[in-house]
């Protein structure tokens, strides 16, 4: 396994993808925001999962069934233990972030009625945006918007001044995809709970680089999606507290989620099953538990100092080029670069830089609220990871040069 020193050459060998080639060019992948790469300790649980006890879990007697399911319970008790939840069953596997978001605007329903307030940030993924008002539509409840400023920093006190007895629901991500802002969660918690409001947090952004602590962050609802932390896509968690989930209405009908059914009357499974309705991605769910194993092996405080030193490698470097602007100028952030140089669209520098083999986001990034802040159509988005190296950095920074003098 992985040396407690950081050592970034052994580390980018877990990752065969990185060693091949895009237009003629060595990969260099820089849209770990997006979708993270999968080493191949991951791979490999995947292919033994296919090749070896792949079985529908939980129902059968035979062996196969037997092992998918303790392996498959084995993930969700490493995800507890990751996320320090008190309880396994709070830990409820999902598709993703968006299914896991979606699953509370659903069944929180149940406790709206119209005139109740929901407020969500002003830097928000669409899945954390759109959901809500589709409740708001069919509860009759009101969303209101926290405002934030042009560094990219949500404005607390506005925050604080909406928050009233009228508010039942508060949802913020706890790192901005678009911008890296990591936000003041804990004091947004905190304040949102005096006044009794509950608290979603998204995490899809934040868990590759932070490890949130359920108990200590007191949250209500935290989801994750484990393609953007070396897991496959397709599978995630929704955090919940015992005390909510047991309150709330299931989501989905279907198999797993039932205790008894009869054409009469339906009663339904213990937590976590009753909002686990059909067959879950179990190569999936195993698959995110070994991401976890891997990258708490490197260590999350050796990743993040990592990280923290190409991010402020790059922005030193790419600040350093005439006409471009850093979109998210927040002190606190992850490893996220949003840009854009003067007099040209986004879209072209990305196709130029794709022509060198440098992979990297354009456009609006399921945010289109806040390009809309700044009025730009979208920006052009780098994001690293652990296994990025300063190297990679200095062939982004000439890929943009050349793309500049191309452009203009
Ligand atoms: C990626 C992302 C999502 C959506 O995650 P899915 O895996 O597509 O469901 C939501 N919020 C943020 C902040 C994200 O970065």
């Amino acid at each position: 396994m992985i040396n407690t020193v950081f050592d970034i050459l052994t580390i980018r060998t877990d990752f065969p993808i990185l060693n091949r080639k895009v237009n003629g060019y060595p990969l260099v992948y820089l849209d770990n925001a997006a979708t993270s790469q999968t080493p191949q300790q991951v791979i490999d649980v995947i292919v033994d999962y296919y090749r070896n006890y792949n079985a529908n879990i939980h129902r059968g007697v035979h062996a196969l069934s037997q092992e998918a399911t303790d392996k498959y319970e084995e993930a969700r008790l490493k995800i507890q233990k990751h996320f320090n939840a008190a309880k396994s069953h709070e830990i409820i596997f999902t598709s993703g972030t968006t299914q896991g978001i979606n699953l509370v605007a659903n069944s929180f329903s149940t406790f709206l009625k119209p005139g109740d307030e929901l407020l969500v940030s002003a830097m928000e993924h669409h899945s954390n945006i759109v959901p809500w008002q589709m409740l708001c539509e069919r509860t009759g409840a009101i969303l209101k918007v926290i405002p934030m400023n042009e560094d990219g920093v949500l404005l607390m006190d506005t925050f604080k001044d909406l928050l009233s007895n009228r508010t039942k629901l508060v949802f913020c991500n706890h790192v901005s995809n678009a911008l890296g802002t990591i936000n003041p969660i804990q004091e947004i918690i905190e304040e949102s709970h005096t006044i009794g409001a509950a608290v979603l947090i998204d995490g899809a952004q934040a868990a590759p680089h932070i490890k949130a602590d359920m108990q200590k962050l007191d949250v209500d609802f935290y989801t994750v999606s484990a393609h953007k932390m070396c897991g496959p896509t397709g599978v995630g968690i929704l955090y919940g507290k015992e005390e909510w989930l047991n309150k709330m209405p299931p989501y989905q009908g279907g198999g797993e989620m039932i205790a008894e059914v009869t054409f009469e009357k339906t009663t339904y499974a213990d937590l976590p099953h009753k909002f686990e309705a059909g067959t879950p991605n179990i190569c999936g769910g195993i698959a995110f538990g070994a991401a976890l194993d891997y990258m708490n092996a490197i260590g999350f405080d050796s990743i993040a100092s990592y990280e923290q030193e190409l991010l402020q490698y790059a922005t030193q470097k790419l600040t350093m080029i005439e006409g471009l602007r850093i979109y998210g100028t927040a002190k606190e952030k992850t490893s996220v670069i949003s840009f854009n140089i003067q007099g040209i669209h986004p879209y072209d520098i990305g196709t130029i830089l794709d022509k060198l083999g440098i992979a990297v986001r354009t456009g609006h990034h399921c945010a289109q609220p806040v390009m809309d802040f700044y009025h730009i159509p979208g920006t052009v988005r780098a994001s690293f990871n652990f296994y990025n190296t300063k190297e990679e950095v200095d062939v982004l920074v000439e890929g943009v040069r050349r793309a500049k003098k191309m452009l203009l």
